[in-house]
């Protein structure tokens, strides 16, 4: 009888773990406490994979060696509880599925920026012609990302020292901190951190601390042929530093000029040095606009240039770049007003890169359910530039306080055609309206999707009718 191992939660990784831990000989059984997805369903089927769906079987989960549980199961949960009490090992798909593969791994963690800085990093080695993949919280799963490779290359395990892979092949992974908490001996060749801002601290009792240990499991393997690249201008990166070492290189990045090995720069350029040589890439044909991105791309190019890529093929990936929907998205223009739909900017601080990047007037949409925000971060970047905020949630009373005395203008709907009539009668001819609500969507919205593409069709809706 072959090892057990068990998966929980049947979604994008879980069904990519369970078919890796499959095709390496295990006993393989999925639980999820939901529904499982008919694709994934089909997968399964088809690989002869035993699964359970709307419930956990305790006697069939807790006889595993080992157990893979997908990101959004909490350590809080009865069942990991459990595991844990029974000696079980409770991993995660990355976790799992680093032990198969030898290839290269950039990993970008942090509390904004991982989605933007990792699809840039992805396009811009992929346009450098490298043999690079794109895995972890974004697109498909890396599990079944590595199992294709151990299927078309007969890959030998990681311990072996049969047939190592070919070093060419790079997976840019996108971390997040609920990842980060069930990986142990996988080990980064680049961990980025773009910065760390409170977030999700119901997953972290309430403790920052704990958050900030989270996001720095990036570097807990790391050996001196790593690279270690963060945002230095994040202070609670920087009070980590003092206290850890890491044998990693370490290339920071930062807006404002010093001599360091790293990256820095502005909205025209950034200048990256490593190593004594110095590569100055110019932004100002950058479809990426705003402060952030500006962090985001410097974590990208010094990636790139840490991999060999040169300035120009950098320059050429940042003009024909498309990042994902939701983020800064420009949607449409109705009587002279711009549209833009960040509804991705579920914290403070991501709305505070919006509100910067914006230099003109401004009717701000925000609101959703507030996650512990502190609005005061944002008295200063609002200043004299909004005139008008629309509260598109259902409980609006928080925005209503922070904002009365800062904001000249406040109304709320519940409905979002009624939020793009409020900012076609608020604003005027050269005016931005911007969705980025510093909250998350769940009050009137499936996510932060849903609340984007029901905003995106409203404003198409109203240039229609004109
Ligand atoms: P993540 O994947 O970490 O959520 P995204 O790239 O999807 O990050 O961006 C999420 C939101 O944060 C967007 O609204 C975007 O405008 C904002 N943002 C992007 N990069 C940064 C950054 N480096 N610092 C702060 N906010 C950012």
């Amino acid at each position: 009888m072959s090892d057990k191992i068990v998966i929980l939660g049947s979604g994008e990784s879980g069904t990519g773990a369970a078919l890796l831990a499959k095709y390496k000989g295990y006993e393989v059984f999925v639980s999820d406490a939901g529904k499982i997805a008919d694709k994934y369903k089909q997968k399964l089927t088809e690989a002869g994979i035993d699964f359970e769906e709307g419930r956990h079987t305790e006697e069939k989960i807790l006889s595993a060696i080992e157990i893979i549980k997908s990101p959004g199961i909490p350590d809080k949960a009865e069942i990991i509880k459990k595991a844990k009490k029974a000696k079980i090992k409770v991993i995660g798909e990355i976790e799992f599925a680093g032990r198969y593969t030898n290839a290269k791994k950039v990993c970008i963690t942090g509390t904004n920026g991982k989605t933007t800085t990792t699809l840039l990093t992805y396009h811009i080695l992929k346009k450098a012609g490298l043999n690079v993949r794109l895995a972890g919280n974004i697109g498909n799963s890396f599990a079944e990302q590595v199992l294709e490779e151990c299927r078309s290359e007969k890959v030998e395990d990681r311990n072996s020292t049969l047939n190592p892979l070919p070093s060419t092949l790079i997976y840019v992974l996108e971390i997040s901190s609920f990842m980060l908490d069930s990986m142990f001996d996988f080990k980064a060749d680049i961990g980025v951190i773009t910065n760390i801002t409170p977030d999700h601290l119901d997953r972290y009792d309430y403790k920052i601390d704990n958050y900030v240990d989270s996001k720095f499991r990036m570097v807990q393997n790391m050996d001196e042929n790593g690279v270690f690249i963060y945002g230095m201008d994040s202070e609670l990166i920087e009070n980590k530093l003092i206290e850890i070492e890491t044998p990693a290189k370490e290339l920071p990045f930062s807006i404002y000029p010093d001599e360091f090995d790293g990256a820095c720069g502005d909205e025209e350029s950034i200048t990256i040095q490593i190593d004594g040589k110095e590569t100055e890439i110019d932004l100002t044909k950058s479809v990426l606009k705003g402060k952030h991105n500006v962090y985001n791309t410097m974590a990208a190019s010094l990636v790139a240039i840490s991999l060999g890529v040169t300035k120009e093929t950098i320059e050429a990936a940042l003009q024909d770049f498309v990042n994902h929907p939701h983020r800064m998205q420009f949607c449409g223009e109705i009587n002279g007003i711009k549209f833009i739909n960040d509804s991705k900017a579920t914290n403070v601080d991501s709305a505070w890169y919006a509100l910067d990047a914006i230099k003109e007037p401004m009717v701000w949409i925000a609101g959703g359910v507030d996650k512990g925000n502190d609005y005061s971060a944002l008295y200063e970047v609002i200043k004299g530039k909004v005139k008008a905020l629309v509260c598109l949630g259902k409980e609006n009373e928080k925005l209503f306080k922070a904002f009365k005395n800062h904001i000249p203008v406040i109304k709320e709907t519940q409905s979002v055609e009624d939020c793009i009539k409020m900012c076609i009668e608020l604003g005027t001819n050269g005016d931005v309206a911007l969705l980025s609500p510093c909250c998350a969507s769940f009050d009137l919205f499936k996510n932060y999707e849903d609340r984007g593409n029901q905003f995106m069709e409203a404003v198409g809706k109203f240039m229609y009718i004109k």
